[in-house]
């Protein structure tokens, strides 16, 4: 069996498979492992260190050639031309927004295994899950990234020359990537408010050192599977007050509040950047799905009339790439090795056990066929 990696697209400087689970998965019988020239430049692995953990440095029509190509972002559709007829596919997919590309993956008979589409509530699917390693890197790198164009000190201190305050920092949705911004801007010093829907983050914000935002008006949060649901009017009018009397009063906002499906509710009014001091920051993590600040320009960092700087990246993790393909690439290799040598029980083989809710959750298409969405899991 050969497995290939090959670049990413130009913007995106992450690599999914590293030399260290190059090794493991030479360690576990893989026979070939192809990486496409300078595949891991930008995440500081160079092809040496993949020639030195065992896989064969290939010009990228060998790599995409592999049994199995693992990959970060989803394809082009045109690129899936170039697989291998009836080969395996394993990276992310996002086959609700990416029809085209289900279509032709469909179309080559490829067998396509999306990451983003592991059921994330399985607990041994936690190790396979890039969700929640990307969003945590997403986390801390939006702190990093609003330090970075906010001019002053996030710890408060007493000094010679006068007497500083800590940073005010607003975190709204405490989900992974947010309480990774929490736990982030409270190591460096920060006091950090936080607002969100489900009850459950409460808990979790306040063992973190945050101060968590109650909204006066009485409503479960929780969707489906632990997720978000759309609030109602009144809750929604609650909220936006607090909000509006907290971000007056934010020197930095980070939002990161998303809604399974839907376009990302705004949050964070004009009004409400406006009353911001000149100099503070906002960092949207919801920009890629519409973006919760009103300001916010997708990919774009830019300035309000008022002065304050609105960062809406929609390439955090690959911004941190290092970190975030060490991360991806050992998510992979358990979610790959879990299919491999100890279900097949040959050595270096792999095989897909529609039986195995893990696997059957991230089958998209197959022989030909759509297979997204996965029947649901029964309940225990
Ligand atoms: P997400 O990225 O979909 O959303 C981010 C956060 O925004 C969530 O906490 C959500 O409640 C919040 N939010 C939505 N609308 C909001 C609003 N109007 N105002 C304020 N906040 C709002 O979520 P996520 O980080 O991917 O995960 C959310 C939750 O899903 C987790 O905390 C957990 O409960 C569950 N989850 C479970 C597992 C598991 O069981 N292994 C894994 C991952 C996530």
């Amino acid at each position: 069996l050969s497995v290939g990696i090959t670049k990413e697209n130009r913007s995106e400087a992450r690599v999914a498979l590293t030399p260290a689970s190059v090794a493991k998965l030479k360690n576990a019988g893989l026979r070939s492992i192809f990486v496409e020239t300078a595949s891991g430049i930008r995440s500081q692995f160079d092809d040496e260190a993949y020639i030195q953990a065992g896989a064969t440095i290939v010009p990228r029509d060998v790599a995409l050639g592999a049994d199995v190509v693992m990959r970060i972002r989803p394809f082009e559709p045109a690129e899936v031309e170039m697989l291998k007829p009836n080969g395996v596919l394993i990276g992310h997919v996002q086959p609700a927004i990416n029809k085209e590309l289900l279509d032709k993956l469909v179309e080559k008979g490829t067998t396509a295994i999306a990451m983003d589409c592991i059921p994330r509530t399985l607990s041994r699917a936690q190790s396979f899950d890039t969700l929640t390693s990307m969003a945590s890197v997403a986390g801390y790198r939006a702190v990093i990234e609003a330090a970075n164009v906010f001019g002053r000190f996030f710890p408060g201190q007493i000094t010679a020359a006068g007497k500083i305050p800590p940073a005010k920092v607003l975190v709204i949705g405490g989900g992974v990537a947010g309480l990774s911004a929490i736990k982030t801007a409270k190591g460096m010093g920060a006091v950090v408010k936080v607002s969100d829907t489900r009850a459950a983050v409460e808990e979790q914000a306040k063992s973190l050192g945050a101060e968590f935002l109650k909204v006066h008006v009485q409503e479960s949060g929780e969707g489906t599977g632990g997720y978000a649901k759309e609030m109602s009017e009144a809750y929604k009018k609650a909220q936006k007050e607090l909000l509006a009397k907290t971000a007056k009063d934010s020197d930095i906002i980070i939002s990161t509040a998303l809604i399974p499906g839907k376009k990302a509710p705004i949050l964070v009014t004009k009004e409400m950047v406006d009353s911001m001091k000149s100099g503070s920051v906002t960092v949207d993590l919801a920009a890629e799905a519409g973006g919760n600040i009103e300001y916010t320009v997708p990919g774009q960092i830019s300035k309000t009339p008022g002065g304050v700087t609105c960062v809406g990246y929609t390439d955090l993790p690959s911004r941190l790439a290092a970190q975030s393909s060490s991360l991806y690439s050992n998510n992979i290799t358990n979610f790959f090795l879990s299919m491999g040598p100890h279900t097949s029980k040959v050595k270096g083989e792999f095989f897909i056990d529609h039986e195995d809710q893990a696997v059957r959750g991230a089958l998209v298409a197959e022989n030909g066929n759509i297979t997204w969405p996965a029947p649901p899991i029964p309940l225990p």
